[in-house]
């Protein structure tokens, strides 16, 4: 086998990603070494070179959605095997501490996110824990199985800490990655209605389009809409998903007696709840959502085997493992509107 690869590295915060030749990384007896097939391009590596997150593990190659087939396997590996085909849970954790052994390694003291810091994905190969590799059904598109691994798998999250249940409807506060996600994956819960609440005419129409209740905020106070399409009762869950404290209150608000809101935006403004009338008075819930589980990841990936979560191939763009190609790609996920991914295919 070669012993070098090319990769596409963060060298320098605010600069563009550099084409780079580097060694192909030598596994341990727990690691899995990967040829990516597939890597998307997230919001978060623009924010990563923009140095609006910060890194400070300089160069590292970017790159948190991956998928590939497995090419070698260290010695203590058994849940997958070379030629699988994979996709990988981006949290890298210890997996002997108190959260590790609970299934909560998000909050792991050592946890280390793939493509951030440590390497990611925007490479021929990438090397991760076995324990991050998933294996990946003949069904589902390399493209499909890399960009699944970060917003639908918190758009997951996010049903599954609000408590959703089958028959119980939900608002979706913006229609971005994780509501195009959230709405399908509602959708596998056997929701009843779900509302989408958006500003933005092309992802009202577009919300409206995948069946949902769209809710044009510009038009009129979304609660109000929502408790009036729901005979003043409100929803069972809201999720917010924009990371603004209006909507986040908005979510709130939308809620029926008992409802929770998921609020999964970030945002470091104040959210303001009269205590009483607001929350306490309908046992409502307000609650944090960060990342996603590797437990929760094969019920996802089932998901998208079965199509109830699916990426249409018009909401796939495609580049090569090329910096000019993948700067650019970057340059545009700042202002985009639409439900495009690209993803780097090699
Ligand atoms: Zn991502
Ligand atoms: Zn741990």
């Amino acid at each position: 086998m070669k012993k070098a690869m090319r990769a596409i590295r963060l060298t320098q915060i605010g600069k563009p990603l550099q084409n780079v030749e580097v060694p192909i990384p030598e596994i341990g007896p727990s690691d899995v070494l990967i040829r990516v097939e597939a890597a998307g391009i997230c919001h978060s590596d623009a924010h990563y070179r923009a140095g609006v997150s910060t890194i400070d593990n300089l160069p590292v190659t970017l790159g948190h959605e991956v998928a590939g087939r497995v090419e070698e396997v260290g010695a203590n590996i058994a849940n997958v095997t070379s030629g699988d085909r994979v996709c990988v849970h981006y949290l890298v954790h210890c997996g002997r501490c108190d959260f590790c052994t609970r299934g909560l390694e998000q909050f792991c003291r050592s946890v280390r996110m793939i493509g951030k810091h440590r390497d990611g994905a925007y490479a021929e190969f990438i090397i991760v824990p076995g324990a991050n590799a998933f294996p990946l059904p003949d069904e589902i598109p390399f493209e499909v199985g890399a960009i699944m691994m970060c917003s639908s798998a918190t758009a997951l999250h996010a049903l599954n800490k609000a408590r959703f249940k089958p028959g119980e409807s939900i608002a979706i506060f913006g229609f971005g990655g994780l509501g195009f996600s959230a709405l399908q994956l509602a959708r596998a819960f056997d929701s009843g209605d779900v509302y989408v609440v958006e500003i933005n005419p092309a992802k009202v129409a577009s919300a409206a389009g995948m069946g949902a209740v769209a809710i044009d905020a510009n038009s009129a106070d979304p609660v109000d809409q929502i408790k009036e399409a729901t005979s003043g009762k409100g929803v069972d869950v809201a999720l917010e998903l924009i990371g603004s404290a209006k909507t986040m209150r908005q979510a709130v608000l939308s809620l029926a007696a008992l409802g929770r809101a998921a609020v999964v935006g970030l945002t470091a403004e104040p959210m303001s709840i009269h205590p009483y009338t607001e929350l306490i008075n309908k046992e409502v819930e307000i609650i944090g959502v960060s990342d996603h589980l590797a437990m929760e990841l094969p019920a996802l990936i089932e998901f998208a085997r079965s199509g109830k979560l699916r990426f249409p191939p018009e909401s796939l763009r495609v580049v090569e493992l090329d910096a000019v190609q993948i700067n650019t790609a970057l340059d545009a996920l700042q202002d985009s509107i639409d439900h495009v991914r690209t993803v780097i295919v090699l």
